[in-house]
């Protein structure tokens, strides 16, 4: 076999890149890492990835070629061995508002095919299968009748009342001789219209005894079956012998019209299949249980119901009390204590009294008065479709079954669409595992069949099991969809292609991070180049070829400090990364714990999987909360203690509180929360780390103060990009211009005016110190400090950003190129730069700072952490990363599996006690790295 050519790329000069030289073997699993901001992306996805997608794009169409002579190729000399790239982004792709686990997994369009191929449509009426029957059909039955048989073929009769006359002279002149009513042949002629009435009449087309099955019987019974569904309008009544059969050409069965299972009737994105209530969505604008009853540990005497709290309203509550005790309805039980049936009276009220339901309703009659309009629209939300349960298919399509042929343990007889779509990807791969379908169904969709199995199987490797099908896109994290796009990727099996991925083990545990290695594994094995950026020991471990970018960031990178295995790494002399791997250099362990006293307390945790727990949150320390992907992490920390606390020191966050019993505890010592995350300072290339510390508008002062801006008339706003004055008028200050591309991702160009220098001429003739507006914003952090020596009140508001480890970044670096974790660190960056404040005690929730982040950079990210601490705040994190874990004075862990299976709370205390802790799934790996540092230090 000839041996794969290399990827080979000489001269990468992209962004911070210095003339490099890298070769990657064609085929292999490679692992890309170095610090933040070392080129890593600039290698991989600037240089790599575009290229590799410019020369597919030039390969496709002429149209994108005419633009190709201006899209800029990436500054590298030259790259061979390439193939068509694939990149897997974590991105959340929140276009398409219906998107779910399903629909972009494609396992919903396979399942569509499966019921409209295979579906047999059930009558909810007598439980039977609902047919079409043509000619043909009804001809085999009877030709297959023993010879003797006594056949009669009919025609059902509608007799209208008073009409019996009119109708019965129609068929005579037609030519019709009989009828067949209450089993006996009668002649027309003979017959007394009036007694029809109320009988069930059929019209008799023919009648056979059958002799020689020959092509003379077969063309009469023909004939007749043919007038008898005219005659019927689309039915017909065979009898045979004794037993009477019934055939309809319409899709009918107990008098119900059905619709044929079609892809269209089984899509909730068409408007044939969408339920019909919600319209598609899954969710309807109805009154909102969590709006009505925000305190669900309160009881009805107590109050809970808050609509029913003011003066006016307060009589619904009181004749609700005082009936009460008519029909056992404890008032004095919380409300998350009543059980389904106690709650359904609250709201649907009974003879005797008035429920929420009725409340509401009578609100809405009188809404022409405004209060009764505002009280409503306060307790209005989304809530999930009472027709469809979320499913967005109309109902009827829920007729549409499977059907098994055995008899299975825990397998339904048959299922609709429906109850797939609401299942999460364990269910449904049990369901299709172990379901036995009817051989000749399997026949026709073996195939489809197949194609379900392994993406549901995909899902489960990239440790997605817990996942529901019809769980919104939208909602998901980016590492979660990034590993749906990764399994999606498998599921279309293309190979000679690749693929490159950013962090995948992003939210990933430790334990499942071996599974996700198989998955990248294979995508290898089927014949694919499979390129990831990573920072984790253990996919380092996997790779058969190791590249390491560095060895600092910006300008302090974008050389190539290593290129080998794994085994080499261990031993060099230059590679951060192989120091910290061989644990010549590691993050120290803190020497000792911080103890606290103080704490927030949630109780009654309940939202999602959350299992009615009550946990901890210690303040000035910091916290760490871990557990396997699917927890409950977020929705604890990001559903419930942050709005909750919000909400707690009289601060509104927009977000909805997932549902828990109560907030308590020294809630008086917390002044603000503020959550951290990973997502861009500004949306637009209009915001930059500069714009966001409000160092900007020092500088424009700076700049206007100047004697040629004086004698220009130039004012400070004449120096900004956003708005109108001393910006470039063609790219209105943005630098470049986006052309749209009907069949691809859209063309960003540099301003051919302004040459994406973002002013006009004059204005950057203006120069402080020889550099103009615009070099002042290419500066780095670094150069400036420097440059702004004499100018403190600009150098002060930078300097943070410098403390922070951000020294590379570049002053006007548009805030949508900025990492993930350089955003987040520009975010504390700010609250760094606020002087000591005891009076001001923050609580900080990060959720996976560490993501995108290299063990020097996490490093730096942890003296953030203590920085902040020092400052009286407190830190509260979601991670994976044992490093960081290590360094929390306190861990909270959830668990112990994911979705229906996790939800508790299985360990809080000192990392030390988690490490013997044997319930955990956090414990084991946590335990190894203590051990090992134990042992070097
Ligand atoms: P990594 O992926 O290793 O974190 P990047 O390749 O994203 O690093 O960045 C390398 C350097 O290039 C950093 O200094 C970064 O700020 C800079 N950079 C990244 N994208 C851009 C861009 N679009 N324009 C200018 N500089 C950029
Ligand atoms: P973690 O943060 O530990 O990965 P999550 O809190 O995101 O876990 O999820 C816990 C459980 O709740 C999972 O089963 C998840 O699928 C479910 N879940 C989370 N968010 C939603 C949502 N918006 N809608 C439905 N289910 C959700
Ligand atoms: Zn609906
Ligand atoms: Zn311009």
């Amino acid at each position: 076999m000839a041996k794969n050519k290399n990827i080979v790329i000489k001269g990468a000069r992209v962004h911070n890149l210095k003339n490099i030289h890298v070769e990657i073997p064609s085929g292999s699993f490679t692992v890309v890492t170095g610090v933040s901001g070392s080129g890593k992306s600039s290698l991989v996805f600037d240089t790599l990835f575009a290229e590799g997608q410019r020369r597919y794009v030039e390969s496709l169409s002429s149209y994108a070629r005419q633009f190709l002579g201006r899209m800029n190729k990436p500054e590298v000399d030259f790259i061979e061995g390439l193939a068509p790239a694939i990149a897997i982004e974590q991105k959340v792709n929140t276009r398409n508002p219906r998107s779910t686990v399903s629909t972009s997994t494609e396992i919903y369009d396979y399942l569509k095919l499966l019921f409209a191929r295979i579906g047999k449509t059930i009558s909810p009426v007598s439980g039977m299968e609902v047919k079409r029957h043509t000619v043909e059909d009804v001809l085999k039955i009877i030709m297959q009748q023993a010879v003797d048989s006594n056949i009669l073929i009919l025609g059902k009769l509608k007799v209208v009342k008073g009409k019996e006359k009119a109708v019965l002279d129609k068929y005579l002149q037609q030519g019709f001789a009989r009828l067949y009513v209450d089993g006996q042949i009668l002649k027309i002629a003979e017959t007394e219209p009036k007694a029809l009435t109320g009988k069930d009449c059929f019209l008799l087309i023919d009648r056979l005894v059958i002799a020689e099955k020959d092509d003379e019987l077969m063309s009469r019974a023909t004939d007749s079956l043919e007038s008898a569904f005219w005659e019927g309008e689309g039915t017909c009544y065979v009898k045979i012998n004794e037993h009477m059969l019934n055939f309809s050409n319409k899709f009918e069965l107990d008098g119900i019209a059905f619709e044929i299972p079609s892809q269209d009737f089984l899509s909730f994105n068409n408007p044939i299949g969408a339920c019909k209530t919600c319209e598609g969505y899954g969710q309807v604008i109805g009154i909102d249980e969590d709006l009505v009853i925000p305190d669900k540990s309160l009881s009805v005497y107590e109050g809970c119901v808050q609509p029913w709290k003011g003066e006016v309203m307060s009589e619904w509550r009181e004749d609700f009390v005082k009936k009460a005790i008519h029909f056992d309805f404890p008032v004095h039980r919380a409300y998350f204590d009543l059980n389904e049936k106690e709650k359904d009276l609250l709201w649907q009220g009974n003879a005797k009294v008035g429920g929420l339901n009725e409340f509401f309703k009578s609100l809405e009659e009188q809404s022409y008065k405004i209060q009764y309009r505002v009280m409503l629209s306060r307790y209005r939300g989304k809530t999930v479709c009472p027709d469809c349960k979320g499913t967005r298919l109309r109902k009827d399509a829920s007729y549409v079954k499977l059907v098994t042929q055995r008899e299975v343990e825990n397998i339904p007889h048959h299922i609709a669409l429906q109850e797939i779509i609401l299942m999460n990807v364990d269910q449904a791969y049990y369901y299709f595992n172990n379901v036995q379908l009817i051989d000749t169904d399997m026949k026709i969709a073996g195939r489809i069949f197949i194609e379900v199995k392994n993406r549901l199987e995909f899902l489960q490797r990239v440790g997605l099991g817990y996942l529901g099908l019809n769980r919104l896109s939208n909602t998901l994290s980016g590492g979660e969809s990034q590993r749906i796009n990764l399994a999606t990727s498998l599921g279309s099996s293309l190979t000679g292609s690749m693929y490159i991925l950013d962090e995948p083990s992003i939210g990933l545990h430790p334990r499942d991070t071996k599974r996700l290695i198989g998955v990248l594994k294979t995508l290898q094995q089927i014949g694919n180049t499979v390129i990831v950026v990573e920072h984790e020991d253990e996919m380092m471990k996997a790779a058969d070829q190791l590249i390491d970018i560095g060895p600092g960031a910006g300008t302090g990178g974008g050389e190539l400090v290593f290129n080998g295995t794994y085994n080499e790494i261990l031993t060099d002399e230059k590679s951060i990364t192989g120091k910290y791997l061989s644990n010549r250099v590691s993050i120290a362990i803190p020497t000792k714990r911080r103890n606290w006293k103080n704490s927030i307390q949630i109780t009654g945790a309940r939202e999602n999987n959350l299992k009615n727990i009550e946990v901890k949150f210690p303040l000035q320390v910091m916290t760490c909360v871990t557990g396997v992907s699917g927890s409950g992490k977020t929705t604890l920390v990001k559903n419930i203690f942050y709005p909750a606390l919000q909400k707690a020191i009289g601060s509104y966050s927009g977000y909805k509180t997932g549902k828990h019993e109560k907030i308590q505890g020294d809630l008086h010592l917390v002044k603000q929360i503020e959550m951290v995350d990973q997502n861009p300072i500004g949306k637009s290339s209009r915001s930059n780390p500069i714009t966001y510390l409000k160092a900007y508008d020092s500088i424009r002062d700076l700049f206007s103060e100047l004697p040629a801006s004086k004698t220009g008339k130039l004012k400070p706003s004449h120096f900004s990009f956003n708005v109108d004055g001393g910006r470039c008028e063609h790219c209105k200050g943005e630098g470049d211009v986006t052309i749209e591309m009907q069949f691809m991702a859209d063309l960003i160009l540099p301003c051919e005016f302004c040459k994406g220098k973002r002013f006009k001429e004059e204005i950057l003739d203006i120069r402080y110190k020889g550099l103009n507006i615009a070099d002042i914003l290419e500066l780095t952090v670094d150069e400036a400090m420097e440059f702004f020596k004499e100018t403190p009140t600009i150098a002060h508001k930078i300097e943070p950003l410098q403390k922070v480890g951000l020294g590379y970044v570049a002053l006007g670096q548009s805030s949508n190129t900025l990492s993930g974790g350089e955003a987040q660190r520009i975010k504390l960056a700010t609250f760094l730069g606020k002087g000591n404040s005891k009076e001001s005690h923050t609580v900080f929730v990060f959720d996976e700072p560490t993501t995108g982040l290299h063990f020097q950079d996490i490093k730096k990210l942890l003296f953030c952490f203590n920085a902040l601490i020092e400052k009286g705040h407190t830190v509260i994190v979601i991670e994976h990363n044992t490093d960081v874990i290590k360094s929390a004075d306190w861990v909270i862990d959830l668990g112990p599996e994911g979705g229906d299976l996790g939800g508790n709370l299985v360990f809080e205390g000192t990392p030390e006690d988690l490490a013997k802790c044997k319930e955990s799934y956090t414990s084991p790996f946590l335990k190894e790295k203590l051990m090992l540092q134990a042992a070097v230090q």
